[in-house]
């Protein structure tokens, strides 16, 4: 039996500032396998691509720019219970509204320049994991 997978980023900002190291010290403390990992950066189309879902909202513009402006840490995790506990280890898309040590009210600096991505349903970490990531990179 396979257990669960999630899709996370390292945005930009996390590899700028350095946090890297200390976001993965997390990650790995918090049980979670690495599955794959790789330094890579978006194209604009493939940012508009991975975030379609938000086309419509007022952010979207400013959030293909940011997350194209440099190279991110794409991986996909497995742990039971992957997606929400990734979820509830990275904090609200908001650090203001984060709870204490998460890994966004630790490294994140605003909504918008939020340190991670994590995905949201099974279904989506499919999605995202194969957008990044071919069969061979997965272990
Ligand atoms: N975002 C933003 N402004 C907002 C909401 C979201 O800039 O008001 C950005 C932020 O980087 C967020 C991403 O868009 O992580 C995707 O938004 P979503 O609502 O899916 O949040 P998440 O799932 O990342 O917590
Ligand atoms: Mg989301």
């Amino acid at each position: 039996m396979r257990t669960d997978r999630t899709f996370t980023m390292l945005k930009p900002d996390s590899v700028e500032k350095g946090h890297v190291g200390a976001i993965l010290e997390k990650i790995n403390a918090s049980g979670f396998r690495i599955v794959a990992m790789k330094l890579t950066q978006m194209t604009t189309a493939d940012a508009k691509e991975f975030y379609a879902v938000h086309s419509e909202r007022p952010f979207y513009g400013e959030l293909v720019e940011y997350m194209t402006r440099g190279p991110i840490v794409a991986a996909i995790l497995e742990k039971d219970n992957a997606v929400d506990d990734f979820r509830t280890l990275i904090g609200a898309t908001n650090p203001a509204d984060a709870a204490e040590g998460t890994i966004r009210k630790l490294y994140a600096a605003s909504i918008g320049e939020n340190a991670v991505h994590g995905s949201d349903s099974d279904e989506n970490a499919a999605i995202e994991g194969a957008f990044h990531f071919a069969g061979r990179e997965m272990f």
